[in-house]
């Protein structure tokens, strides 16, 4: 089996390079059950716990492996093992989760790509498209959003512009799983090694794009190989799905409670009424706190408009300043990395 050779890359291999001389294998956490992982490794899936040493070294909950972790292993004996450390993580998708303190939970690791999915059927929600870019940046992965059910919607061009203007630098693409036009340029995306993760609210088309991407024999292949070695028959699947090509998609039950969450939250509002009361403040650039002649606080004095209303509205406007800085810090790394090459090449030159 060579498990081993899907996922990995360059930088695992580097983190990886002080185990090489010694027992232990190089793994990478395929699903979690309560303290139990499956882990993919060279020697086969290994069913893991933590060393006594981790635990006691684990302070919370995040120091934990979880889906997606790349982690080093001891096999103990055929079929199980022991994890005894966890590579650092590039990427993390969390839940904050309220106990006797807040705790992060990771819920997939070392995610690279995003595909952030929305239907071209329905009316596309452009502030939902912004706060999943949020999540996405915040996570360390890249965006790319896929505008699904092309088929079904004859102003793409358009619908795909209105998308461009808030998500400046993010590839959009449109995509029809049902006659598979632009599909292959989403393959651009999802290269040997590279995990992916896809991210939208339910009916939008992800489980069908998935399919579509992996190939249903595929996981049913993979089912079936599940209950030989077992002896029993179960069709739970693994967390991190195996494409034909080696790259690999993450779909968890947390993602797609993230789902979830995002579409019982308020995100459907938007706010076209504050924007239009602040045309009639004294002031352009008024923040409507406490500036003379604002026709917000205006309305909150007088009831037409409630407080809670308006602090969502704040809310949501910090949120998409951070996505805004977020967006300029990455313009702002590729225009530093574009400026390394042009020198390197004159140096190149030169000699
Ligand atoms: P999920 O909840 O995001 O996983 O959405 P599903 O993949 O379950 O799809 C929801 C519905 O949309 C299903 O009835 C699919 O058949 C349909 N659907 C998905 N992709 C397409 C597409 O590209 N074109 C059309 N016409 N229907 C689609
Ligand atoms: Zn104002």
């Amino acid at each position: 089996m060579t498990f081993l050779l899907i996922g990995i890359n360059e930088r695992v291999k580097q983190e990886f390079s002080s185990y090489e001389d010694t027992d232990m294998l190089l793994g990478r956490v395929a699903l979690e059950h309560k303290r139990m992982y499956r882990v993919w490794t060279d020697a086969g899936e290994l069913l893991c716990e933590v060393s006594g040493k981790f635990a006691f070294e684990a302070v919370s909950r995040e120091d934990y492996p979880a889906v997606g972790d790349w982690v080093v292993i001891k096999q103990r004996e055929t079929g199980k093992g022991t994890i005894h450390a966890l590579l650092p993580r590039i990427s993390k998708f969390s839940r904050k989760t309220a106990g006797k303190t807040t705790e992060e939970q990771i819920i997939a690791a070392n995610v690279d790509t995003v595909l952030i999915v929305n239907s071209l059927n329905e009316d596309l929600n452009l502030r939902r498209i912004e706060r999943y870019l949020l999540l996405t940046w915040e996570s360390g992965a890249n965006p790319v959003i896929v505008l699904s059910k092309a088929d079904l919607c004859d102003d793409i061009k358009a619908k795909a512009a209105s998308v461009e203007e808030i998500a400046l630098g993010v590839p959009v693409i449109a995509v029809s799983a049902e006659n598979e036009s632009g599909i292959d340029g989403l393959k651009a995306y999802l290269q040997p090694g590279k995990t992916v993760a896809l991210l939208g609210s339910s009916g939008v088309g992800k489980s069908t794009l998935t399919n579509r991407l992996v190939g249903q024999e595929k996981q049913k292949v993979q089912e079936i190989r599940e209950s030989d070695d077992k002896g029993r028959h179960t069709t739970t699947h693994r967390e991190l799905i195996l494409m034909d090509n080696g790259c690999i998609l993450i779909d968890t039950p947390g993602m797609r409670e993230l789902q979830l969450w995002e579409s019982s939250d308020a995100i459907e509002e938007t706010f076209t009424d504050i924007d239009k009361l602040g045309q009639e403040c004294k002031f352009r650039d008024c923040k409507h706190e406490d500036e003379p002649g604002c026709a917000v606080r205006r309305a909150i004095g007088n009831g037409t408009l409630t407080e809670d209303r308006f602090i969502s509205y704040k809310k949501l406007q910090r949120e998409l300043a951070f996505l805004e800085r977020k967006i300029d810090k990455r313009a702002h790394a590729e225009e530093k990395k574009r400026w390394k090459n042009i020198s390197k090449n004159i140096k190149n030159k030169s000699k």
